[in-house]
């Protein structure tokens, strides 16, 4: 089992990926508690950095996101969660936050 290794603020990074697609849905940060959240409710959290907050994926938008599984980094220092959506990643609406083709 690797540990967890958290940055100098508490968070680490985490990529979100569609379990059955496989499609890169969001990155967003976490620290210990979105962690531990996130492995009890099997509910994607994140801790959000301009609010300064724990955040429940899809609280307000409805569009929550079913954890299937959790993968750790080789150097403990990113989080991998493969989700089933529940809606659109993305506040846009879109699937995915990276629907934007760099020029
Ligand atoms: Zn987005």
């Amino acid at each position: 089992m690797i540990d967890l290794k958290f940055d100098s603020q508490g968070l680490l990074t985490a990529v979100v990926q569609d379990a059955n697609t496989k499609q890169v849905l969001m990155l967003a940060m976490m620290n210990a508690e979105a962690v531990e959240r996130t492995q009890e409710t099997r509910q994607a959290h994140f801790w959000s950095r301009s609010r300064k907050c724990l955040w429940l994926k899809g609280e307000t938008s409805g569009n929550r996101m079913d954890v299937q599984d959790i993968r750790i980094d080789c150097d403990g220092d990113a989080i991998l969660l493969l989700v089933e959506p529940r809606g659109p990643a993305c506040h846009t609406g879109e699937t995915s936050c990276f629907y934007t083709e760099m020029e």
